[in-house]
């Protein structure tokens, strides 16, 4: 009989686990709580390693469809001083993708696989034996549970108490905008001015990707309506950008999470993307580092006599890549928005040096970087 894996959470990481699962044979069910399948966000900087990732699972063409690829990415200070650039190449491909869209993406192709995805499913918890529990009182045991369900995991909680989750005081507004000809095309730019940061990426022929990162204090740049002056003093240069952010009803994220749990694994039960190791978002790798380390996890449970050997051997290859990635992206958030101000005028001198180390852009690019084990 073919295994069976119960996955908690229809995010990025549960499908895209779900979707690799199946292909291997499992038997694969989904249990999500919303009413709907759906992906809240705008757009998601996507590196080269999630990119890996759909193609792996032959998503690529579909999940990357009317996306424009990126050249480089720019790092400028309020004098637009250049601090940092990456250049993108076959070798290291960047892009913004509509989460919507790689969502429906990952959703459809399990859907068509056979992959049963149960909404209005709210788990409570998950005991290592193997059982799931939901509020309604229903139970699933199978040969696998998995916690793909999110920065406030229930799984976490129930199979955990060596963890943490903490709160870092940088928040941010994401948006997908009308592009028109004042954006530059094809490269991703992010400006720095004290403790605020705006990032503009082109997504498509008609989408631009505009996000905009203040600390948590800073309440008019948070605002849930949005400010076009009070932006528009810190990057005058972008007014026209700011022009095109609807007033009101933004997507804002007023506080960014950073989640560390001890063990991943327990029994029969794994836990798996933000649920597992929730990032500060500021080197775009939270979906994809998950993406990647679902993939690897499946080729791994595939590759092993058992199941506890493939987790085993899954988390010993995964967690350094994701441990590198939280610390690195937290480091890169604090330059922005706990720079002491009285050393504001050497910043981008400082950082300018910094990000000239092959090591430090060595440790920034290590989920990027990062390869699965074996192609599906
Ligand atoms: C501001 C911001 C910007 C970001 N930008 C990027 C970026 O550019 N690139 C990038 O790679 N990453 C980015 N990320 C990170 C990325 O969004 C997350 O890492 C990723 O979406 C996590 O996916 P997940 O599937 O683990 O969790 P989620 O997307 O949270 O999915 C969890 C799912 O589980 C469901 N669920 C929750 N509880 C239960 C329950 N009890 N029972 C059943 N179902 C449940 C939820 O409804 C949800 O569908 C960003 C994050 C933030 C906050």
């Amino acid at each position: 009989m073919n295994k069976q894996a119960l996955i908690v959470g229809a995010g990025l990481a549960g499908l895209t686990l779900a979707v690799a699962l199946r292909r291997y044979g499992w038997e694969v069910s989904v249990f999500e709580k919303s009413a709907a399948l759906r992906e809240t966000g705008t757009g998601l900087h996507t590196w080269e390693n999630g990119l890996k990732v759909l193609e792996q699972l032959g998503l690529y063409k579909r999940a990357t469809r009317g996306v424009q690829f990126l050249s480089s990415m720019e790092l400028l200070d309020n004098d637009h001083k250049l601090i940092h650039r990456i250049p993108f190449s076959d070798q290291l491909r960047f892009c913004v993708l509509p989460r919507v869209q790689l969502h429906t993406t990952l959703s459809d192709a399990a859907l068509k696989l056979g992959v049963q995805i149960h909404t209005n499913m709210e788990a409570k918890g998950a005991d290592p034996n193997g059982t799931v529990t939901f509020v309604d009182g229903q139970q699933r045991s199978g040969d696998l549970i998995v916690g793909a369900d999110g920065i406030n995991s229930v799984i976490r909680d129930s199979i955990s108490n060596d963890h943490r989750m903490e709160t870092v005081a940088d928040g941010s507004i994401r948006i997908l905008i009308p592009r028109n000809e004042q954006d530059s095309p094809g490269i991703a730019t992010e400006y720095w001015n004290g403790t605020r940061r705006v990032g503009t990426a082109t997504s498509s022929d008609s989408l631009l990707y505009v996000y905009l990162s203040a600390v948590t204090d800073d309440e008019v740049a948070l605002a849930k309506s949005f400010s076009i002056e009070s932006w528009t003093s810190s990057f005058p240069f972008l007014r026209h950008v700011f022009e095109r952010i609807p007033g009101n009803d933004i997507h804002v994220n007023k506080t960014f999470y950073y989640v560390y749990v001890k063990r991943w694994v327990a029994g029969k039960v794994v836990l798996l993307g933000d649920a597992a190791h929730a990032m500060t978002p500021n080197l775009g790798q939270g979906a994809a580092s998950s993406m990647t380390s679902a993939l690897e996890m499946a080729i791994q449970l595939n590759n092993s006599e058992s199941i506890d050997d493939g987790l085993s051997k899954w988390e010993k290859r995964i967690r350094p890549m994701i441990e590198m990635t939280q610390i690195m992206a937290r480091a890169y958030g604090s330059s922005a928005t706990v720079w002491p101000a009285e050393l504001m005028g050497i910043r981008s001198h400082v950082l300018t040096e910094v990000l000239k180390s092959v090591d430090i852009n060595e440790m920034i690019s290590t989920a990027a970087r990062f390869v699965t084990s074996t192609n599906l």
